[in-house]
């Protein structure tokens, strides 16, 4: 398979649990939910990206990477996960960071700074703008910088969703749909990978979290892009067209990273009646997205439907006022 011929560096502890939310189940009255715990990805409080880093960091060794750059905004996951695996690889990180630095450290840059990243504060920018200058004086002092894109998310990182959907099947049962949030789009990428090369038909639905990119039709077309460049680059005779791309975006709530009612009401259920974490930027949106889909009566008491917790855990305590307002 195509996520077998990478270079690949372990990070994490894989595979992550997978089990059913029976309390969930029960207060919902809807089909059986299970959850596969991302959350529990085992690298520094968890969550998706260490499956794409452990992909993109075996491409930085093999190229004898000195420092690794990455991008994202205050709260990233994704740098935060860079950022501890860098650490443990004794690379040298370089986070450039949307905004200004806040009075105190909270959650995810908390984190960031205990690992040791050094943090370029950018202003609007919370997509990695500034790289190229950054890589371009790095290497004028000698370094070998490796760029991990926004998200992690370029066809490498795609491998990490690919191997993961390969290793869902291995725990079985078969689900009727997988429900999970989708930002950078290699989640989604990867998992459409997989579904084609081990023909399955699980309906594949990416919850959309961010309204900043409220074009539905363009970020469709750019998940489907990501996966044919995947699958072009590994040899895998699949292509995706737009339409194929299940982006539901009907959850978008308030937008990027603001806790609404819907969020709020998927975090308190969750953490009553399973004593599992939501976060506030992604997966609770997902979770209401999952919330709203059952009450409007799409599932039937018999399907199996997955909840894939892609992580996100420290950003909660940097969300304390909005959770208690
Ligand atoms: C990054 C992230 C996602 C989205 O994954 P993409 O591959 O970027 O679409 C979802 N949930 C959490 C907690 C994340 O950190």
């Amino acid at each position: 398979m195509i996520w077998q011929q990478a270079p690949r560096q372990a990070l994490g502890i894989f595979p992550t649990p997978l089990h059913p939310l029976d309390n969930l189940t029960a207060r919902l009255a809807g089909p059986q939910i299970y959850i596969k715990r991302d959350d529990l990805s085992g690298l520094a409080l968890g969550g998706n990206k260490v499956r794409k880093l452990e992909f993109l960091l075996g491409e930085a060794l093999q190229q004898h990477a000195d420092c690794i750059i990455t991008a994202g905004a205050i709260q990233s996951n994704h740098c935060r996960q860079t950022a501890a695996a860098a650490a443990k690889l004794n690379l040298l990180c370089y986070l450039l960071l949307g905004g200004e630095a806040p009075p105190l450290a909270q959650g995810n840059l908390l984190l960031d700074q205990l690992f040791g990243a050094k943090i370029i504060w950018s202003g609007e920018q919370r997509k990695g703008e500034g790289i190229e200058a950054l890589v371009a004086s790095l290497r004028e002092q000698g370094k070998r910088p490796y760029v991990i894109p926004y998200g992690g998310s370029d066809p490498l990182g795609c491998l990490g969703f690919a191997a993961a959907l390969a290793e869902l099947q291995q725990q079985g049962p078969v689900f009727d749909e997988i429900i999970f949030a989708s930002s950078s789009g290699a989640t989604q990428a990867g998992l459409m990978l997989a579904k084609a090369a081990l023909k399955l038909d699980t309906q594949l639905r990416g919850i959309h979290i961010d309204k900043a990119n409220h074009q539905p039709q363009h970020f469709t077309k750019s998940i489907a892009e990501l996966a044919n460049a995947a699958a072009e680059r590994f040899a895998l005779a699949t292509r995706f067209s737009a339409e194929q791309v299940c982006l539901d975006d009907d959850y978008l709530g308030e937008g990027y990273a603001i806790l609404g009612e819907a969020e709020r009401e998927a975090m308190h259920l969750l953490a009553t009646s399973e004593a599992i974490l939501l976060d506030p930027v992604y997966t609770a949106k997902a979770m209401a997205g999952l919330i709203a889909r059952v009450r409007q009566g799409h599932y039937s008491p018999q399907q199996r439907i997955l909840f894939w917790h892609t992580g996100g855990t420290p950003a909660v305590f940097a969300y304390a006022q909005a959770l208690q307002s």
